[in-house]
């Protein structure tokens, strides 16, 4: 069993991600497994240097960073994504559309939208002389049907990718890699049993099961979608929430154990806010035991 704790660079280190950390590395634990630490900084526009060095500094405090059998940065592992899209030239096409163009046409064509997000509506997919000079994404061609697979967590899953999101990008108009094609090359390269994330990101499986199979990945990780933690007033936890920052907590010297167990409290995990230590989370997740 071999999984990864994934947190974007987008910002800082919040509560959301301890309810990740604590799941990851819980059913690791449980399951026998190791957990690699990676960390998400595919979008170069968003990414900052102080996120980097402040997750670093919250990890080691919290004790996850020394527990993690490795560190990945996707910005250094370019030449794994470039082989990946070199492999799969066959079915990705470039696309010059911007979010306006799509909004337009699905005004005009409602019954091409999906309910959930804005829906591509394949529009470049059969233009073979896109425009020179402007700037081009690259969008993989999906077939038509749906994905079903077993969750870990949520049990029998199915999705329509077709329908959810069209055609998808992989590479953006700055150049940037998408997070579907990072996060699916990393975890096929890596070798990843188990993907452990929020529910935030279910809707990303199917797509992601797409692209294990045309990468050839035979044996695609199992998928686990936990729920999310909720403040008082029951809204989610955002990843961008700043007034949660746990680096927060870090310098205004809280006993990172009593952190934990106040994000294990939210959870359900034990009855009050007590010490919880990074090294002793499988005990919560006895019933995952293989
Ligand atoms: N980087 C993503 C996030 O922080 C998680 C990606 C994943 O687990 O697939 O939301």
């Amino acid at each position: 069993m071999k999984t990864r704790f994934a947190p974007s660079l987008t910002g800082y280190l919040h509560q959301g991600h301890l309810v990740n950390a604590i799941w990851t590395w819980g059913l690791a634990q449980a399951m026998g497994g190791e957990v690699i630490i990676r960390v998400e900084d595919h979008d170069q526009s968003r990414a900052r240097p102080e996120f980097l060095e402040a997750l670093e500094k919250d990890l080691q405090w919290l004790g996850f960073w020394d527990l993690a059998s490795e560190i990945q940065v996707q910005s250094q592992r370019n030449h794994f994504y470039q082989e990946a899209f070199e492999a799969l030239q066959e079915d990705v096409y470039p696309c010059q559309c911007s979010r306006k163009d799509i909004q337009l046409f699905l005004e005009k064509h409602p019954e091409e939208s999906s309910d959930t997000e804005l829906r591509y509506p394949n529009l470049c997919r059969d233009n073979h002389n896109p425009l020179e000079k402007k700037e081009t994404a690259y969008r993989l061609r999906l077939p038509h049907g749906e994905r079903t697979f077993n969750d870990l967590i949520l049990g029998p899953q199915s999705q329509n990718p077709w329908e959810q999101c069209g055609d998808f990008i992989l590479k953006d108009k700055q150049g940037h890699w998408s997070y579907q094609f990072a996060c699916v090359v990393d975890d096929f390269e890596s070798g990843i049993t188990n993907v452990i994330r929020g529910t935030d990101l279910l809707e990303s499986t199917g797509r992601q099961l797409f692209l294990h199979e045309k990468l050839g990945n035979a044996n695609p990780p199992i998928f686990a979608h936990h729920h999310l933690l909720k403040d008082s007033s029951g809204r989610k936890l955002s990843k961008r929430q700043k007034d949660f920052a746990i680096a927060q907590w870090r310098e205004e010297g809280k006993d990172p154990k009593l952190v934990l167990g106040e994000i294990a409290f939210g959870m359900g995990l034990i009855p009050s806010k007590d010490a919880v230590d990074p090294a002793s989370l499988g005990e919560f997740f006895t019933s995952y035991k293989p």
